[in-house]
């Protein structure tokens, strides 16, 4: 089985008048300004995302479920997006427990600045992980698939135990602080799980996802690809 491997030193750049204009801080509020600016800096100051993957053999594929080292993920999706590749990346990648203590301001809008900077801590620690398997394993371009990602059926949520305990060997907690809860929410909710493989054409499982008015969509829903990838056949 190889390694896992620990990325704890992610460099991250939190773009103050990019975050601003997301969180629409109003103008003209020093009181405000103040307060976000505070904020800003101790997240700067404390914030260390992370991310481990390892990387993975494809033993066999069936119908519908790809056997990644012994252990079965099931979702057609996967196996139709895979093809004959034998070789994915498990994952998991979080904005990190530091920030942990910043949590319990009674302002809630201060709670809804830290999930934002949180957020952004996540997406540079997917990115920076994306960066090193590419350039690791000289693979041009990635596509992940996340359980829960996309409509219910795409890859269900209750395959995210197989990852946390077999294919990470339930050592993620110790490694980079995630947590899986018993109802599968994983703790900092800013933390993502799932495989990455290498792809010909962009793929985003967005794009098999009817949810409407996702502020976090990555690309539109695609009915022909939705089709192709159905796996009961019954239209929607
Ligand atoms: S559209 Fe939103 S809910 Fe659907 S897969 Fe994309 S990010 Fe997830």
């Amino acid at each position: 089985m190889s390694e896992i491997v620990v990325l704890d030193s992610i460099p991250f750049h939190l773009d103050a008048a990019e975050l601003e204009a997301r969180i629409h801080l109003p103008g003209g509020d020093a009181e405000l300004r103040r307060a976000w600016e505070s904020l800003l800096a101790k997240v700067t100051e404390l914030g260390r995302p992370k991310a481990i993957y390892r990387d993975c053999t494809v033993d066999a594929v069936t119908g519908d479920s790809v056997i990644v080292e012994g252990v079965p993920l099931k979702s057609r999706v996967m196996v139709r997006q895979l093809g004959e590749r034998r070789r994915l990346f498990a994952y998991c990648a979080t904005c990190g427990v530091e920030t942990a203590v910043l949590e319990g301001s009674p302002d809630p809008l201060e709670g809804f600045w830290l999930e934002e900077l949180r957020l952004v801590l996540l997406r540079q620690a997917i990115a920076h992980l994306h960066r090193e398997i590419s350039r690791r394993y000289r693979i041009p371009k990635l596509a992940g698939m996340a359980p829960g990602s996309g409509d219910a059926d795409v890859w269900p949520l209750s395959e995210q135990t197989r990852l946390f305990d077999q294919l990470f060997n339930g050592r993620v907690t110790d490694l980079i602080g995630v947590v899986l809860t018993d109802s599968l929410l994983m703790l900092p909710h800013k933390s993502s799980s799932g495989v990455l493989f290498a792809v010909e054409h962009d793929f985003a499982t967005c794009q098999l996802c009817h949810r409407e008015n996702c502020p976090n969509r990555r690309a539109p829903f695609d009915s022909g690809l939705w089709r192709k990838n159905r796996m009961d056949g019954h239209e929607r």
